[in-house]
């Protein structure tokens, strides 16, 4: 057996309750906090990576908790002996073994990247193209309330040193006007606001609040839930838009870059299946010159570390934010030196995601399998 063979896996599970409460989308969907599966891979000379995965509730991607961790506990015994360093072979294998569910193929792969690092001496930005600068722009996300409430939340994030806000939008057209005219009314000038209706609206809900929102200056992310709609907003409006939900693979975005859809994209780890296909994706709107968000759906520390360490190698020139979402829970998954002041966050070192795991603060695994 190899050196880099991997030789057992283990899953845990951490639940991790929001800092800031209960955090509701339209509709009445809501979430208490993220119900995160950890995986960790280790291989024959007893180097161990880290990956997480944590969808936001059942309703936000086609992706659940208890789904993810089924799936996990499939893929694992067939990854057992195989090459630990062969990351995209492996990612074949998984798309191999088991027919789509990417949410559960990301953590799995995130600790392959993990792993590589650490048997290597690398971060995961080095590994991924190369860090450019040390820090990322922060974002922070403002939950649909009523439009007081909202500006309130702002001008906490503000405070907090956040200069990116993205408003959730998308339920009725007037109140949505109203909410967004009350935070940017209490942000100072010079905040980034991006306006996000994850995918609620169709396109009459879109044009009316175009229209009333045409003098201010804001990113529009995914107002639509179809390729189509969204296409013909794209065809009706001069604004910056944004796709997020949309993009689920580098299929998706060849398509709207053929188009002329998007000015940007938002890449999650566990929408596109983990850190090597997100970073097929990056590299691809890299060559158009697109704004890029790359995060995730949810998760602590493993989770954030992933994902920004692929955010710290794409070009600072189109980077457009990501989240700090260690910060959005009141429990930690790993230690790291993880550092935010004035919306920035600069990111551990180390090699791999340059993390500090210690599974026994799990508990027990739920599942584990040897070679
Ligand atoms: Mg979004």
């Amino acid at each position: 057996m190899a050196e880099a063979s991997i030789s057992s896996i283990r899953i845990f599970r951490q639940w991790q309750p929001f800092r800031d409460g209960t955090y509701r989308c339209s509709g009445g969907r809501s979430a208490e906090g993220f119900d995160s599966t950890i995986i960790e891979v280790t291989s024959r000379d007893g180097n161990r990576g880290y990956g997480e995965m944590a969808p936001l509730g059942s309703f936000y991607d086609p992706a659940f908790a208890a789904g993810a961790r089924e799936a996990m506990q499939e893929l694992a015994p067939q990854l057992i002996g195989c090459d630990a360093s062969g990351i995209e072979a492996l990612n074949r294998r998984m798309d191999l073994l088991l027919k789509g569910h990417p949410y559960a193929k990301s953590a799995i792969d995130m600790a392959l990247w993990d792993l590589a690092g650490r048997r290597c001496g690398s971060t995961l930005a080095a590994m991924s193209g190369g860090a450019e600068g040390s820090s990322l722009p922060l974002y922070r996300s403002i939950a649909q309330q009523a439009p007081d409430a909202m500006a309130a939340r702002a001008e906490k994030y503000i405070a907090e040193g956040y200069r990116r806000l993205q408003v959730k939008i998308g339920l009725d057209v007037d109140e949505d006007v109203a909410r967004f005219e009350a935070v940017r009314s209490a942000v100072p000038g010079g905040t980034v606001l991006f306006c996000d209706a994850n995918a609620s609206w169709g396109t009459a809900e879109t044009r009316r609040f175009l229209m009333a929102t045409r003098q201010f200056d804001y990113v529009l992310e995914q107002p639509c839930a179809s390729y189509e709609e969204n296409l013909a907003v794209r065809r009706a409006t001069d604004r910056p838009l944004v796709l997020d939900e949309t993009i689920d693979g580098a299929d998706a975005l060849l398509r709207a870059i053929s188009d002329g859809l998007v000015d940007g994209i938002t890449i999650k780890l566990a929408r596109v299946g983990g850190l090597t296909k997100a970073k097929l994706i990056r590299d691809i709107a890299i060559a158009r010159n697109l704004k890029i968000t790359i995060e995730d759906t949810g998760g602590a520390q493993i989770d954030t570390a992933a994902y920004s360490g692929l955010l710290l190698s794409t070009p600072e020139n189109l980077r457009q934010h990501t989240v700090d979402f260690h910060n959005w829970v009141t429990v930690s998954n790993a230690r790291g030196t993880f550092a935010i002041a004035d919306g920035v966050m600069r990111i551990p070192e180390g090699p791999g995601l340059g993390l500090d795991v210690d599974p026994d603060a799990f508990g027990e695994p739920i599942f584990a399998c040897h070679a």
